[in-house]
């Protein structure tokens, strides 16, 4: 079976891909390769930080690797908290931080629309791939929900009338920003 190693170590965000990849590639986590650093992401852009980080994996292990980079946009918010979005309450990276700033942030504004996006790059025998993936959506005026993970109590996306934090993880993934991206990531590879 294909092995490969995904760039994270957020639980979350494995168990989601794991579910999506099926049994077609055997994911790698970072730990399982003995990588317990917190990788860098000081890049100004999601696909700067991805690339930062499957770039570092791909030479430092030489393995086939792939990572990926999230923000949530918000239209009112001129964009933010974008690229920010793990730290934009401060460096504790406290998603309950981070959702309270959020919300106090849109305290009264109508226009709550936002999008989620994900950035995945691939580094496959050397070769360099993109995937990216968006969903459009609102910002709750509360927290609803308890599954998920960071911003998902507060997110509506399109269509719907609740929140990520209130989808199943298999329901998430048939519309969320992540798995748009990993399907695109899923049929490239299973081409290869
Ligand atoms: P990163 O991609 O791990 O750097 O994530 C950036 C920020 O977005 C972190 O605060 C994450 O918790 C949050 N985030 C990433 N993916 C999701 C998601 O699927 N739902 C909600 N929040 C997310």
């Amino acid at each position: 079976m294909n092995k490969i190693v995904f760039a994270t170590n957020n639980k979350n965000k494995l168990a989601e891909v794991a579910n999506q990849l099926g049994g077609d590639f055997e994911l790698i986590t970072l730990e399982e390769l003995g990588c317990t650093e917190e990788l860098a992401e000081t890049a100004d852009t999601l696909e700067g930080n991805a690339w930062q980080k499957a770039r570092y994996v791909a030479k430092t292990y030489g393995v086939n690797c792939f990572a990926d980079d999230t923000g949530l946009e918000i239209a009112c918010l001129n964009g933010e908290p974008g690229v920010y979005s793990a730290r934009y309450a401060g460096q504790q990276k406290s998603a309950e931080d981070n959702m309270a700033l959020v919300l106090e942030k849109m305290k009264g504004e109508k226009n709550r629309k936002a999008q989620f996006r994900t950035a995945i790059a691939l580094i496959l025998n050397g070769e360099e791939h993109l995937f990216e993936g968006k969903v459009d959506g609102e910002i709750a005026e509360a927290k609803s929900g308890a599954k998920g993970f960071g911003y998902d109590p507060i997110f509506i996306p399109e269509g719907y009338t609740k929140t990520f934090a209130e989808f199943s993880m298999e329901e998430k993934n048939t519309i969320s920003h992540r798995g748009r991206a990993v399907a695109k990531l899923v049929d490239y590879l299973k081409t290869t």
